[in-house]
């Protein structure tokens, strides 16, 4: 789908790709799946180092900018990491929101 490629220019997050674009069910929004790229680190969200993975948790949706008057969702199962330096499980950093709220920065 177009979509990605546009998105994949304008909103390029380093070690994200977006997978696939779809309506939801309702057609008032797209939702778009986001996936780590292979074999990139999940960054911790407290230290913001890189971090060995602990687990993933289930997908959410976050909301992203409008786009042709359509509200756009990012649909993304955010990882946790086992970081050395917090000496905790800690959910990533992600991009496009800090994991608390659902705006994203972009
Ligand atoms: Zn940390």
């Amino acid at each position: 789908m177009e979509l990605i490629t546009i998105l994949s220019r304008c909103h390029h997050f380093p070690g994200f790709v977006y997978q696939q674009a779809r309506f939801s069910s309702d057609l008032k929004s797209i939702e778009i799946a986001v996936r780590p790229r292979k074999g990139s680190a999940a960054i911790c969200s407290r230290c913001h180092q890189p971090a060995p993975g602990y687990d993933q948790l289930s997908e959410r949706r976050f909301e992203f900018i409008p786009f042709w008057g359509f509200l756009v969702f990012l649909l993304y199962s955010m990882r946790r990491v086992d970081c050395r330096g917090c000496e905790a499980v800690v959910v990533e950093e992600v991009p496009w929101g800090d994991g608390k709220h659902t705006l994203t920065n972009a």
